[in-house]
This record gives structure tokens, C-alpha cells and sequence, in this order.
């Protein structure tokens, strides 16, 4: 069964839609396997966006992710990746379409609501970073 990471960012955690934004994965198919809710250091946040750091906007992301606790979860079903992307929206609100999450809770391309891995290989590691095999069911 495939797995990947979800992470419902600050603006979302704020509005106080995390029930409907897990509830929208479930009634996808896709299983919550893990999750927790946390906030990131500036270290954490640079490190798990590390791939980022050369891009004009990498310190406002970095902020805005330091900004107030997330939720992380651990999606797993079939094709759970690119299922979970599609219920994103595209990365920029003003683009997703009608019903995705984006286009129904995110402010802005940095609170744009939802992070989701955008690889098997890049969930995997993205998993590793935030949970232990213990935590995961
Ligand atoms: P995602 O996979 O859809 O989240 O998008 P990316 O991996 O490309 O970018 C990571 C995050 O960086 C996005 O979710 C946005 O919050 C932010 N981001 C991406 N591109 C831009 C940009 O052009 N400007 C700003 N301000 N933020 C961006």
C-alpha cells in the first residue's frame, strides 16, 4: 500500500479545518496512518524544505511554516501521492480548481493550506523525517 506525507500548514491549523481537511482524505480512500500535530523549529523547517533553499522565496516559507503548529499525517492507499496532490489543488490558490482543498481553505500561495509529497521516493523521506516505523500503522 503506498504511502504519503500530508502536512495541513499554519493558516489551516488556525481556521480550525483540520477535521474537514482529514476528513476529505478519508472519504478518498485514503487511510490516516499516522499523525500528530507539531511545530517546527527554523531548523526543522529549513531542513525539510532544504530542497528549496536556493529559491527567492524560501525565508517567507520558512516563516510562514514556523508561524503556528501543523498537523502531520501519514496518507496511505492506493496511489495515495498523486491522489493526495489532486485533492490539493494546485500549489497556487488562485489556480486550483473548484473543490480541492486549496481552492477551498488557502489564503495565498504561502498559506495555500496543505503540503503534500510530490514523489513516492521524496514521501518516503519526508515520513522518515517526521515519524518513527513505531508510529505508523
Ligand atoms: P507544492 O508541492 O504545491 O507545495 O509546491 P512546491 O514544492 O513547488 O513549493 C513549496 C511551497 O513553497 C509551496 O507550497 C508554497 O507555499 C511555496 N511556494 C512555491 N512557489 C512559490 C512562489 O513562487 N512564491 C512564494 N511566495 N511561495 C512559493
Amino acid at each position: 500500500m503506498e504511502q504519503t506525507l500530508s502536512i495541513i500548514k499554519p493558516d489551516a491549523v488556525a481556521k480550525n479545518v483540520v477535521g474537514q481537511i482529514l476528513a476529505r482524505f478519508e472519504a478518498a480512500d485514503l487511510r490516516i496512518a499516522a499523525t500528530k500535530k507539531t511545530r517546527l523549529s527554523r531548523v526543522d523547517a529549513e531542513a525539510f524544505y532544504a530542497i528549496h533553499a536556493e529559491r527567492p522565496f524560501f525565508k517567507d516559507l520558512v516563516d510562514f511554516m514556523i508561524s503556528g503548529p501543523v498537523v502531520v499525517t501519514v496518507l496511505e492507499g492506493n496511489d495515495a501521492m498523486a491522489k493526495n496532490r489532486d485533492l490539493m489543488g494546485a500549489t497556487n490558490p488562485a489556480e486550483a480548481e473548484a473543490g480541492t482543498i486549496r481552492a477551498d481553505f488557502a489564503d495565498s500561495i504561502d498559506a495555500n493550506a496543505v503540503h503534500g509529497s510530490d514523489s513516492v521516493e521524496n514521501a518516503k523521506i519526508e515520513i522518515a523525517f517526521f515519524f518513527a516505523e513505531r508510529e505508523i500503522y
